[in-house]
């Protein structure tokens, strides 16, 4: 879906200690962050700056194409007001109006909104509020405020564009709303309240870039591994044989305790190796009865889950077979399905391929078959 977005970076932020729309948050600056995160979503993007700040927006948003600069007004509603006519696409499109105070913007609470404007004529992303609310006067308690159906709004709140002009044009010009969402709410609107996120908090106080920079240094603290697995069963009589998770119709078979799946069994050992967590033999000793003629999907699934245990994900995976006998190559795309498939990761990552040893070696002979396989995972750091 296409759409534009009013980034409004006209405010003076005097709360936070001067013009924090320009200063630097996790090496770049805080208007570029959600920009950034617009322009990535397919957003046509509009940057409000105060007037004459221009040049300041040109220069934070450096190498960034698709959006345009418009000075700024009076009040923030006038800044809005500003960048909607600025905009230039028809009047049946998607509007969603941002404050570049609140930089963590993600594609998840954009989404959200977009999906939420097909049956309402508002969005807006709402955390509920978790602290007890009180009023207050002269220092003292005055009442408990009721916060069952209370909402903390945030930013972007998406629009059809036609329905926010509508409202705006029958808004009483001596008043100034709160937000955006209150004209279309004034105006008999439906605004619907979509799951904000905690990370996309605006800055306010010195202290919350404190917090913002935490947030994004453990955010990109992660820390990637590559694990490499081994394995190998002996040929013994049979009708078919089982590789990779596909089972393949043949004039013999692997022997071994399960299904002698070497593929699976050598990928396996790849991704415990990567979060350092043993071989296969610890966490299913062939010595147990109830692992005979067991699938070695599950072998395969459960090192998985160790890893989504330890907090990480799987990036990437690579099995080479080896042998003389059966040929692979027609297999091949059913076997990277199937592991894709176990793995919940997309095709691209993964990847099968087979070679021969030239009729050297134990391979080579037909006296039994090889695997060897490579995992990359990602860990928090
Ligand atoms: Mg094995």
């Amino acid at each position: 879906m296409t759409f534009s977005a009013i980034v409004v970076a006209a405010g003076a932020g005097s709360r936070a200690g001067g013009n924090k729309q320009w200063r630097s948050l996790g090496g770049k600056p805080v208007l570029r962050w959600s920009v950034e995160a617009l322009l990535e979503a397919g957003a046509d993007v509009v940057v409000v700056t105060a007037p004459g700040a221009g040049d300041q927006a040109v220069q934070a948003l450096a190498g960034l194409t698709g959006w345009r600069a418009v000075d700024g007004g009076e009040t923030r509603a006038d800044s809005v007001r500003n960048g909607l006519s600025a905009l230039t696409g028809s009047a049946d499109q998607v509007v969603m109006i941002h404050d570049a105070a609140r930089p963590m913007l993600s594609r998840a609470v954009i989404d959200r909104l977009l999906t939420a404007l097909q049956t309402a004529d508002g969005a807006m992303p709402a955390l509920p509020v978790a602290d007890t609310l009180k009023r207050g006067a002269d220092g003292a308690i005055t009442e408990t405020v009721e916060r069952a159906d209370l909402w903390r709004a945030q930013t972007p709140q998406a629009f059809r564009l036609d329905r926010l002009l509508a409202a705006w044009s029958r808004w009483p010009s001596n008043e100034t709303p709160t937000d955006d969402a209150s004209v279309v709410e004034r105006d008999g609107g439906r605004v619907a309240l979509v799951e904000g996120e905690a990370r996309l908090m605006k800055l306010t106080f010195p202290e919350d870039f404190q917090m913002a920079e935490a947030l994004i240094a453990a955010g990109a603290r992660t820390q990637t591994r590559v694990g490499m697995g081994f394995d190998a069963h002996r040929w013994g009589p049979g009708s078919s044989v089982w590789l990779c998770g596909v089972e393949i119709p043949h004039d013999q078979t692997l022997i071994g305790h399960s299904d002698a799946d070497a593929g699976l069994h050598a990928l396996t050992d790849a991704v415990l190796g990567a979060i350092g967590q043993g071989d296969i033999g610890d966490h299913f000793p062939p010595t147990d009865p109830q692992w005979k003629g067991a699938s070695s999907d599950l072998f395969l699934e459960h090192a998985a889950k160790l890893v989504g245990e330890r907090g990480g994900r799987l990036v990437h995976v690579d099995v080479t077979l080896i042998c003389e006998r059966p040929k692979v190559k027609p297999h091949r795309e059913a076997m990277r399905a199937r592991l894709a498939e176990i793995l919940s990761l997309p095709l691209d990552a993964v990847s099968v391929k087979a070679t021969t040893t030239e009729a050297m070696g134990f391979t080579g002979r037909g006296e039994g078959l090889a695997a060897q396989a490579i995992a990359t995972v990602e860990l928090p750091g």
